[in-house]
């Protein structure tokens, strides 16, 4: 607990830095004018300020002073965002109100009238010291609260992002599709934009997993997972795990013709990353199958017809020949 006492007079800093030394409080300081107090402060120096003030508990401030007054020098530190904590006691041998007043909307807490008594000076400095620590103590838990906040707001993000993400492939999960294509349906539907969709399934994984295992079979979800959703480009698009080994795109604000770019694309991204699947019938590698729709949302409809109509175009690709994408 550091205690500063600004005053001109020498005889007056003695008497209550001794009295104070007395009764066990030995960080005292004494400075013989405002200038002086500011300074040590450091109101001019952001850098000393920061370290410096947090020491300082109190202030026992002279009220005549020349060149700056204590109501003054009360002021300025009272202005200041860095120093407005500081308890400020004034000490004054006017014991008018009208001085007093112009002291308390200056920002002090308290006064001492001289001659000062030892007794009152040492009731007055321990009540305003335990303020201080009192609102001090106040201040850091409120402090270390808005910083548990921040950091269950940041978990609570963390948590949202992970419980739409699928744990394997790291696209979008089941969940999210259904919450999404919900809002997007319905916004396409006011909007009265098209909505494109595409059902995607791995040519003839159960083999690729029969001859690879079961951990071979999710390396390659996970090569075929990253290889589709790199193909969308616009934010609202997104690329879901829909069942197994069966993914789901919703592309909002995209008609039949764009769906089918993407589609393509898809098709042939999945060529290129070569996997080699000896049990396949269709190729030598890794194919997918796509089935793809299109539509403005009639009003008053789900989007369960958008879905089905996928559904039958990707059983037709299959039926086709595999490795290709169909429209409904
Ligand atoms: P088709 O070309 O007609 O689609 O033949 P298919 O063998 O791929 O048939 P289907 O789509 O019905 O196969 C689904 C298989 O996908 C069943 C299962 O072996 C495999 N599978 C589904 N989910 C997972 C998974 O999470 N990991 C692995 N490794 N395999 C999965
Ligand atoms: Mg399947
Ligand atoms: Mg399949």
């Amino acid at each position: 607990m550091s205690i500063l006492i600004v005053d001109d007079s020498k005889v007056i800093q003695v008497l209550l830095s001794t009295t104070l030394k007395k009764a066990g409080y030995v960080d005292l300081l004494c400075v013989s004018s405002a200038q002086e107090a500011f300074n040590f402060l450091g109101i001019d120096n952001q850098e000393r300020m920061r370290t410096v003030v947090k020491g300082v508990d109190l202030i026992l401030m002279d009220i005549v002073m020349p060149v700056i007054d204590g109501i003054e020098a009360c002021r300025a530190i009272k202005e200041n965002e860095f120093m407005a904590d500081i308890p400020i006691v004034m000490v004054t041998a006017k014991d008018e109100s009208e001085v007093l007043q112009l002291a308390f909307s200056a920002g002090a807490v308290d006064y001492i009238v001289k001659p000062v008594k030892k007794q009152e000076l040492l009731a007055r400095v321990r009540s305003v010291l335990k303020l201080k620590h009192e609102m001090d103590r106040r201040k850091s838990r409120e402090r270390e609260l808005l910083e548990v906040t921040r950091q269950l707001e940041e978990a609570n993000k963390t948590l949202q992002r992970f419980s739409y993400l699928d744990g394997l492939t790291g696209v979008s999960n089941r969940r999210f599709f259904d919450d999404t294509l919900l809002k997007e349906w319905r916004r396409a539907q006011r909007e009265k934009q098209s909505i494109g969709f595409i059902m995607i399934d791995i040519d003839f994984f159960k083999a690729y997993n029969d001859f690879y295992g079961h951990q071979g079979g999710d390396e390659c979800l996970k090569r075929v997972a990253r290889a589709i959703n790199t193909v969308p480009k616009r934010p609202t698009d997104f690329v879901a795990r829909y069942g197994g080994e069966e993914f789901a795109v919703v592309l909002p604000n995209t008609d039949i013709e764009g769906v089918m770019v993407v589609a393509e694309q898809m098709l042939n991204d999945v060529r290129n990353l070569a996997i080699v699947h000896e049990r396949s019938k269709v190729a030598d590698r890794v194919t997918i199958s796509l089935g793809i729709a299109a539509c403005i949302p009639p009003k008053g409809k789900g989007f369960e017809q958008l879905i089905k109509e996928a559904d039958a175009a990707l059983y037709s690709a299959k039926a086709d020949g595999r490795d290709r994408f169909k429209s409904s």
